[in-house]
């Protein structure tokens, strides 16, 4: 049988999927079942920053199998501890504290539980807990009832309900609407700083400025979802600096890229006093609150710092600014009509097109029917919405790689 048919007899419907068998990648390249190699600028959807099995991370978890794949969190990890302090001193570069997940759906489960347990410290007048969390439509914050219930896009939570109740959802970088927002159940706002499933849509400066600001107004917890965007992708080691860089958020989650393609995700919350006794934000997720039997394993936190020292000693997140501008530059100089615009910033980018010059089959999308053809060209890459595909490249990846890509899609978008 093929593993179309083997995973179609054993595996739950959950995904659409392309006709490819991923068996082999090295960098930008990927190889099918058949010996036929693809430039790879989905990577996993963001997740191989390195690029496919890049020698510094395949020898970290090399070495770490052989000497303690995993043991509990109710013991000294040592490798935990390194990469926590990686993060803090180097990445978010604010004192803090983190907690490891196994994915990104899980980080912003963890910052949803925090606000719970703030709007308990900091209650309503009436003493009353505060719960909500606002969030934005278009966002994507992942599959877990919690994280599906945070995600404004109808279609995610279709026969599902009732949602986890305590959200709601306010349209993106729309300022009056943050206006009379804030409720006195509210206690928390929770954004993505680059919307990357909803599309490829940044905040903009003013509006990342605004929620911050509201924040401070109305006592309410800062929360970001870098799990797409963090690490080096949009150029900076975190992506809201690239927007806003003065904001100073209270929780922040990530996953994807952090790990290179081992499951590791992670919330962070600061060290900030929350009260005039100086209690501590991160102090409100004691002994007990939480937890994961997996989550930051020796296994996982070896691949991982091996991750983060990469993107940050070889200035990856540099790297990434200097191949967006050589792509922004390249497509802005094609001047085709069927390009409407490219968003995003370093390595998120979304090139969206107009679906009126793309004849389009019932039950398929105009950024389907360009991700096949591009596939078929040998350029692999995954849509973001109807109308746009998105290009997610590794952080390393070089001109040349990025100038073959380009070509492809050049080839593609030009054709009658
Ligand atoms: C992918 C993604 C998630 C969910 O991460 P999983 O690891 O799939 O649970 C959450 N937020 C954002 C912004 C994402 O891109």
């Amino acid at each position: 049988m093929s593993t179309a048919e083997t995973l179609q007899q054993h595996v739950l419907p959950t995904y659409g999927r392309f006709p490819l068998v991923p068996v082999r990648g090295e960098g930008c390249r990927l190889w099918d079942d058949a010996g036929t190699s693809y430039l790879d600028f989905c990577m996993g959807i963001a997740v191989c920053s390195l690029g496919h099995c890049h020698p510094r991370l395949v020898e970290a978890i090399r070495h770490q199998a052989g000497e303690l794949l995993h043991c509990s969190n109710l013991y000294q990890i040592r490798l935990q501890a390194e990469l926590a302090e990686e993060i803090n001193v180097h990445h978010v570069r604010m004192p803090g504290k983190n907690f490891f997940s196994n994915s990104g759906a899980e980080a912003n489960d963890g910052l949803i539980k925090s606000a719970r347990r703030f709007g308990h410290k900091r209650p309503q007048p009436d003493g009353a807990p505060r719960y909500e969390v606002i969030t934005f439509l278009q966002s994507f914050h992942g599959r877990t009832l919690g994280a599906m219930s945070a995600t404004g896009q109808s279609k995610i939570q279709e026969g599902f309900d009732p949602l986890l109740p305590g959200f709601r959802y306010l349209p993106f970088n729309n300022l009056a609407a943050l206006e009379n927002a804030i409720r006195p159940e509210t206690a928390a706002i929770l954004l993505e700083p680059i919307q990357g499933e909803g599309g490829v849509n940044p905040a903009t400066p003013e509006f990342l400025r605004a929620v911050a600001e509201l924040c401070k107004k109305h006592d309410l917890l800062l929360f970001l979802d870098e799990v797409q965007a963090g690490f080096g992708r949009c150029g900076d080691a975190m992506a809201w600096r690239m927007i806003a860089p003065e904001i100073n958020p209270d929780g922040i989650s990530w996953a994807k890229g952090m790990g290179g393609g081992v499951p590791i995700g992670a919330f962070w919350l600061s060290d900030r006093a929350i009260d005039d006794t100086g209690t501590a934000l991160s102090s409100l997720m004691g002994p007990g609150s939480h937890g994961s039997t997996y989550g930051g394993n020796p296994l996982v936190c070896a691949a991982s710092l091996a991750v983060l020292k990469e993107i940050r000693e070889k200035g990856l997140a540099a790297n990434a600014l200097v191949q967006e501008g050589r792509i922004r530059e390249t497509v802005h100089s094609w001047n085709l009509p069927i390009v409407t615009e490219v968003r995003g910033k370093g390595l998120l980018l979304g090139i969206a097109l107009d679906p009126a010059l793309i004849p389009t089959p019932e039950g398929k999308t105009a950024a389907l029917v360009v991700v096949g053809k591009l596939m078929e060209r040998g350029l692999i890459v995954p849509p973001a919405g109807p109308n746009t595909f998105r290009l997610l490249p590794p952080l390393n990846v070089t001109a040349s790689e990025i100038d073959e890509a380009l070509s492809i899609i050049h080839s593609v978008l030009s054709e009658p």
